[in-house]
């Protein structure tokens, strides 16, 4: 499946997107992909907030919260499933004391989106005034392991206590407004041109990107769980490995192919990452996985550094292809 990517026009409008170390998450290799490269044990997944400033139209959103620090307390089913895995967890702060302790009050963050309900993305919106909206992808209210919260259904996946008080809008990518962009139903969520949520099925029913302007001909796509590592995304036929960079090269499939139970609905997810592959390919898009270790690895975070230009800035090989490091720490 190949996606023509064609990206909106600018309409003078931009935003600051910049990543709020919340935590880590260190997982097995062979829980998240088929096959792990030897040596490869285990993912070292960071765990972020991102926080979208439009100075415009003089609005904040964060697009996922990351772990929350009451997690244990507030999602003890979730704790213990977790745990089974071998997984370990790390919060070193809530989304909400990063900001504040930045002097951003929490009353200015407009809404909170969540790319998908899974525990280390929902963080804890019960720390935010009831002026912020809580934003959640399709079918979202309409899925027993979803809505309503835990633990009124002992089977919800998150806390009640973050929709209690607050507007919880579900997402809808069938009204006449939805565009297409990489062949995903977009929505303009500022309805200027400066931040898209694009529909991106698979790894959970009502998962949810981000395509962020943040300069008149740039992009940072927020691309959620659509892929767990660089791994399974890279390299593409769209934008192959060179031979200089890997033993074997060149190449032009993904070195992982994902477990199955990491993407349930594998039509949906195939759909999603033909899109995630195309706008990967664009020199114009970074697209940034949810637990990218690189802006916690360089110390590149909320406040000091945002992440417009960033592949510019850092070369855009040498940030594409950094996770090759990953395959060589244990060779
Ligand atoms: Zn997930
Ligand atoms: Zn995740």
């Amino acid at each position: 499946m190949s996606v023509s990517l064609s990206l909106p026009a600018y309409r003078g409008s931009t935003v600051g997107v910049s990543a709020l170390h919340v935590g880590n998450v260190s997982v097995p290799t062979s829980l998240r992909v088929q096959k792990p490269i030897p040596g490869h044990d285990t993912i070292e997944w960071a765990l972020y907030s991102f926080l979208i400033e439009n100075e415009k139209a003089g609005k904040k959103v964060l697009f996922d919260l990351g772990l929350m620090k009451a997690w244990k307390e507030k999602l003890p089913d979730i704790l213990a499933r977790a745990h089974k895995t071998n997984s370990t967890f790390e919060v070193l702060a809530d989304a909400s004391e990063i900001l504040t302790s930045a002097s951003v009050p929490l009353a200015s963050i407009d809404s909170i989106i969540w790319s998908h309900h899974h525990h280390e993305h929902t963080g804890d919106p019960s720390l935010f005034p009831p002026t912020t909206s809580l934003v959640v992808g399709p079918g979202f209210k309409s899925n027993p392991s979803t809505y309503p919260g835990y633990p009124t259904n002992p089977d919800g996946q998150v806390s009640e206590t973050a929709f209690q008080g607050r507007d919880l809008l579900e997402l809808d990518f069938t009204t006449s407004s939805a565009l297409k962009i990489g062949g995903l139903r977009a929505l303009d969520w500022f309805d200027d041109g400066s931040l898209y949520l694009l529909e991106a099925p698979g790894h959970a029913p009502e998962h949810i990107m981000a395509l962020a302007r943040t300069s008149a001909d740039r992009f940072v796509l927020l691309a959620g769980d659509a892929a767990e590592h660089a791994g399974v995304l890279r390299p593409s036929p769209l934008r192959p490995l060179p031979d200089t960079l890997f033993p074997g090269s060149p190449r032009t499939t993904p070195f992982y192919e994902p477990r199955e139970y990491t993407i349930p609905d594998a039509a949906a997810g195939r759909a999603t990452f033909a899109a995630l592959q195309a706008f990967d390919a664009s020199a114009h898009v970074f697209v940034v996985l949810a637990h990218e270790p690189l802006f916690r690895d360089s110390g590149a975070l909320f406040p000091a550094a945002n992440l417009a230009r960033w592949e510019e800035r850092h070369g855009q090989d040498a940030v594409h292809w950094r996770f090759l490091a990953d395959f060589q720490k244990g060779a």
